[in-house]
């Protein structure tokens, strides 16, 4: 192919252009002069390079520069790193190189993200010890991760030109770790556009499957929308209000998650939209105008009491306000509506990218990013030792809604939604923690595992005989209480350990083991327990059982045995990696040992991967298996590529749900069905009546998803069944 390097270099310097007249606004003098600078050694030192799609790499900077300019709005400093955020990692540039051309904060957050990419970008696998990594650069300077955040935007939107396992990981990794990052830095669109694409990537079917249905009933939505609003436009102009009023679809992602999460079919979302309001207001009027219009579409619709959230008063701490309720609509429809203020609205966006228009209350949400990678870097400090563990943590309580309650003395607390007495008193102090025996909430007695509501008034009462409990972990879903809990637990348990490891001792003698620590480390394996130190507490506890040293001692002699085993699996590993790039589902079942995993129940056609696990050969997962996200993105140095054989004639487990009205003999009629159908072999059917309503469960054997889909259609047909789905598991 001939490239034409002249059109090239007119087209590197439109977009250049481009994304000058993108940050125009914000520049000083000799902004400009440095960006330039930074654009010309960025296509120097880029200049050999192109990108997967043949374009010049150049093009990728610049497009991420324009993202952070525009979508998150950062300032000059960012859009120079931007420009020269692959140099380090990717050219003969050093550190050293942009530490004299462009000084010392800008080589700080290029070492930033060079640090992120080695540990994210890796081809291995992002892994949760380095998930920390990639937390603790980015606690250093916000703007490491916003830069970030569109790196990974702009490569998200190219997608398309990379091999599909690349994809896969790309997109598992986005949808775990990006789109809930931009969302908990208040970037709206960014986030849904993360998640939109993410979908694309990891679940099609569904992706496209949804945007049809959406196109589909548009015209009906449009109508119903301009019904609902119609009469509400006529009042508020009455009253003198200036303002902005539409129905908003819900996105794509969000429709997928809530069937996916709430088992509902696309036919029972009732909320596919939401109706916004957008004001325009003075600022010191801002929440009594906000209220008015409540107070006049209540007036008209009748809102549900307990759907009213106002996020006026207290903002979400990703600096999001907003007045939502649910109103009764035409037809008899729930209908959500979103009030604000042009401000708000633009702020709920576009994030980081309207602080300047809006200088005071950019102050304020400054301090709340302040006030979260604080928390971040105390999560930080004290990081479980168990990194997924922690990782699951870290999620639930950064990404996590929030609730606010009220100390006695009515000081406000921020807590993730689902927090506890016992974790309020945590986040008092460690101390009252550690004490605590019950607490008062709004006056009333309540136990330590008490969940607490939004808007609770929590006095916490204590005891100084009292002390953490193994139990109290069931009852604290915050990070910080966890790590004291634990950490409690642990100095405690190394004192009862202490007495312990004398009556090991006696125990091993009596049983001719040498109390070595090899010895001793055996028999912790031999019971599954973590340390020396766990196996002493059970026996100071009197926990070990002499029967378990004589199955260890019977155990130990058969151990040679044992350990051919593990090198079978260790050469299973390797053979499954190493000898095939792809493993084919059918043709290698003999040679690989490998099963379909229970929680998705792959069957031929759906799109799967296999994963290699230690005890049990390789699982087949589907690609939108609820646990794939966490295993592509955690393990993915574990992931074998697999596709299906066209010849398989094997038969594979599949489950259905059917659920519709009782009509007489329709178990009979379904199970005909199945029976007519070719080949579909039935292990197992469940029915249940109710009031009516009947709901059934049926695993049976098919060949693939054709052979299901069909099964599936003739299903639907008889009479009485309203639907029928697959489920993942029984
Ligand atoms: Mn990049």
């Amino acid at each position: 192919m001939q490239i034409d390097l002249e059109a090239e270099r007119k087209e590197i310097l439109n977009r250049y252009r481009k994304l000058i007249k993108a940050c125009k606004r914000r520049l000083e003098r000799g902004d400009k002069d440095i960006i330039r600078k930074a654009f010309e050694v960025a296509v120097e030192a880029h200049k050999e390079m192109r990108r997967k799609s043949g374009e010049p790499y150049i093009y990728h900077p610049i497009s991420v520069a324009q993202i952070c300019a525009e979508e998150i709005g950062l300032g000059t400093t960012g859009i120079v790193c931007a420009l020269l955020h692959d140099t380090v990692e990717d050219t003969d540039l050093t550190l050293d190189d942009i530490q004299g051309l462009f000084g010392e904060k800008v080589a700080q957050i290029i070492d930033g993200l060079t640090k992120i990419s080695g540990v994210v970008d890796q081809s291995s696998s992002m892994q949760a010890e380095n998930f920390r990594k990639v937390l603790l650069t980015m606690s250093e300077d916000i703007r490491v991760i916003l830069i970030k955040i569109a790196d990974r935007l702009h490569n998200m939107r190219t997608l398309e030109h990379m091999k599909r396992d690349k994809q896969i990981k790309i997109a598992s990794e986005t949808l775990f770790l990006y789109a809930p990052l931009a969302h908990r830095l208040g970037l709206n669109a960014i986030k849904t556009e993360l998640e939109n694409l993410g979908l694309k990537y990891t679940d099609s079917d569904s992706f496209n499957d949804i945007a049809n249905r959406l196109k589909e009933s548009e015209p009906e939505r449009k109508r119903f929308i301009q019904k609902f609003i119609e009469p509400l436009k006529e009042i508020l102009s009455e009253q003198g209000f200036k303002f902005k009023i539409f129905g908003r679809p819900k996105s794509i992602y969000s429709i997928y998650n809530k069937m996916r999460t709430k088992h509902v079919a696309y036919e029972e979302i009732y909320d596919l939209f939401a109706i916004r309001i957008v004001i325009d207001s003075a600022a010191e009027n801002e929440k009594s105008d906000c209220w008015k219009v409540y107070s006049i579409i209540t007036d008209f619709y009748h809102p549900s009491p307990d759907r009213l959230r106002d996020w006026i008063s207290t903002p979400k701490s990703n600096g999001y306000e907003s007045l939502h309720t649910t109103v009764m609509g035409p037809q008899g429809k729930w209908v959500e509506v979103q009030i604000r203020t042009t401000r708000m609205d633009d702020l709920a966006e576009n994030g980081y990218a309207a602080h300047w228009k809006y200088k005071d209350s950019a102050a304020e949400k400054e301090n709340q990013f302040e006030n979260w990678i604080n928390r971040v870097r105390e999560m930080l400090e004290n990081p479980d030792p168990n990194a997924l563990e922690f990782m699951d943590d870290f999620k639930l309580n950064l990404f996590a809604d929030e609730m606010f309650v009220f100390t006695p003395k009515g000081d406000m607390k921020t807590l993730p939604v689902g927090a506890t007495a016992l974790d309020f008193a945590f986040e008092i102090h460690t101390k009252v923690g550690e004490h605590c025996i019950g607490a008062k909430v709004n006056h009333k007695l309540v136990p330590l595992s008490h969940e607490l509501a939004s808007g609770d008034q929590v006095e916490i009462l204590t005891s100084n005989k009292q002390s953490p409990k193994d139990d109290w972990l069931n009852f604290v879903i915050t990070a910080k209480a966890k790590s004291k809990i634990k950490s409690s637990l642990k100095d405690q348990r190394k004192k009862i350990a202490e007495d312990g490891k004398e009556i090991m001792h006696r125990k091993f003698e009596r049983h001719r083991l040498s109390f070595d620590n090899n010895t001793i480390n055996e028999f912790c394996n031999f019971l599954k327990l973590p340390s020396s130190q766990e196996l002493f507490y059970r026996a100071s506890l009197g926990n070990v059982d002499i029967k378990e040293i004589k199955d260890f001692v019977k155990h130990r002699q058969d151990g040679h045995k044992q350990r051919k085993q593990d090198t079978k699996i260790e050469q299973l590993v390797t053979s499954a990696r190493g000898k095939t790039d792809m493993l084919v589902i059918g043709d290698d079942m003999q040679k690989l040992d490998y099963s379909i995993a229970p929680c998705c129940n792959a069957i031929p056609g759906d799109d799967v991967f296999g994963f290699i696990t230690i005890n049990e050969g390789i699982k087949i997962h589907r690609v939108n298996c609820p646990n794939a996200i966490k295993l592509l993105s955690n393990y993915a140095y574990r992931v074998v590529k697999a596709k299906w054989t066209n010849d398989q004639l094997i038969s594979f487990l599949a489950g259905l749900k059917i659920t519709g009205t009782d009509e007489i003999g329709i178990v009979n009629n379904i199970t005909k069905v199945i029976s007519n159908e070719n080949n579909v072999n039935m292990r197992s059917i469940n029915f249940d009546t109710d009031d009516g309503l009947f709901e059934g469960t049926i695993m049976v054997f098919v060949h693939d998803t054709k052979h299901l889909n069909h099964l599936i259609e003739n299903l639907k047909k008889v009479k009485g069944v309203a639907k029928v789905e697959r489920i993942d598991q029984k």
